[in-house]
């Protein structure tokens, strides 16, 4: 049996534009829901940016000077950041949190957080699926701690292999370090280990090869991704960007590839079977712009200053932080989420003429 959660007042605290639909869905008795959309879309997946701040400057997320950072006291505090993360699994049916930013190393309290993740259950009973997504400075140095915290998985981010070619893209002579923790973290067996590359035309299309001989090699899953109109305006272009297409071509180049069996489910990721240079294994693509996978997109997104966005290509949010500083509760604000995620757009239209690119920078999302 169900009974509707109806807010006959605005909650305290809410900005004068807040409205909460009236369409909702209903909630169970316990005061339980699924994060579902217009289109049938249920999310499951939360990706909680951790910190606006970050120690590299890759072009294609930052400018060379970075970006003004948001004031402490704006941000989420550790006790605000795992009171929605504990509302989402325990009322919401999230069943997997990714943490990420900015730079998700650089919040100190990250193990912390993890901890009191891994610590809930899901609707279904399991425990939660808890993700890093990470530039790898220093995680050599924490990956221990982060595993014992229950730390699943990790998707560490490099775009060559090429000293001068990483300082040029992350404006920061780096390399050495993320390959160290590569190699920390596959002996550690957060098994795959995830390399993730962002291919910019003119600039990194010659390392697609050998960043996945050096994966296979490894034994690490390689996902190439498009790059989005996500990083400083005016550097994307659609006509010029590197499509999966040209990237599975230049990888043709090496190897012989063949679509992996596994059903995809929401993954963004298009695995293939990759077999050559005696090495066998599988690479990803990730083509968000060329075929988006929008229709069975399970995400939903909490921004380091607590606000939700339905997509990262949403032109509006909803900020938890200010109901919850001005003492809304839990029911509360597992209603203004879950209409956040109710007026979820079947897609993010980066072909449409009309696309503006969002507001914030991906690093301040949560990418
Ligand atoms: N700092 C961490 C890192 O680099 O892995 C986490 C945050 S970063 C924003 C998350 C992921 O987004 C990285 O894999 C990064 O390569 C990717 N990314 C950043 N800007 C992008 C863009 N414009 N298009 C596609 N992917 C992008
Ligand atoms: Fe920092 Fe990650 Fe953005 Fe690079 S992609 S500047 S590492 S947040």
């Amino acid at each position: 049996m169900t009974t509707r959660l109806t807010l006959k007042t605005t909650p305290p605290g809410a900005p004068a534009s807040y409205t909460a639909p009236t369409d909702l869905p209903e909630a169970a008795t316990d005061g339980s829901r699924a994060l579902v959309d217009k289109f049938g879309r249920v999310a499951r997946d939360l990706r909680v940016s951790l910190t606006d701040r970050c120690n590299l400057r890759c072009t294609y997320c930052m400018p060379a000077e970075g970006l003004e950072w948001m004031p402490t006291e704006q941000t989420l505090n550790d006790e605000e950041v795992i009171r929605l993360i504990t509302l989402a699994v325990t009322k919401l049916g999230i069943r997997q949190v990714r943490f990420t930013g900015g730079e998700p190393l650089l919040r100190r309290s990250l193990e912390k957080i993890i901890a009191a993740t891994t610590a809930l259950t899901t609707d279904e009973g399991g425990s939660v699926g808890t993700a890093l997504t990470t530039n790898g400075l220093g995680l050599d140095k924490r990956i221990t701690a982060l595993k014992e915290a229950g730390l699943g998985r990790v998707n560490i981010s490099l775009d060559t292999l090429d000293r001068e070619h990483y300082a040029k893209l992350t404006r920061r002579d780096r390399l050495d370090h993320v390959l160290r923790s590569i190699d920390a973290a596959i002996g550690a067996d957060m098994h795959p280990v995830k390399i993730n590359t962002v291919v910019m035309p003119g600039v990194n299309e010659d390392d697609i090869v050998p960043l996945a001989e050096y994966c296979l090699r490894k034994g690490a899953q390689l996902r190439f991704i498009e790059q989005m109109p996500l990083g400083p305006r005016e550097q994307w272009k659609r006509s010029d960007m590197v499509t999966a297409e040209q990237i599975l071509e230049r990888l043709r180049t090496a190897f012989e590839l063949s679509p992996a069996s596994e059903p995809r489910g929401s993954a963004p990721a298009a695995l293939w079977n990759a077999r050559g240079r005696g090495l066998a294994g599988k690479i990803g693509v990730i083509a968000s712009v060329t075929h988006s996978f929008c229709g069975n997109c399970d995400r939903s997104r909490l921004t380091t200053d607590g606000a939700i966005r339905n997509c990262l290509f949403s032109n509006s949010e909803t900020s938890l932080r200010d109901l919850m500083r001005s003492g809304a509760s839990d029911e509360q604000l597992a209603q203004a989420w879950a209409g956040a995620m109710w007026g979820k757009l079947p897609g993010h239209g980066i072909d449409d003429p009309g696309f503006l690119q969002p507001d914030r920078p991906m690093s301040a999302i949560g990418g």
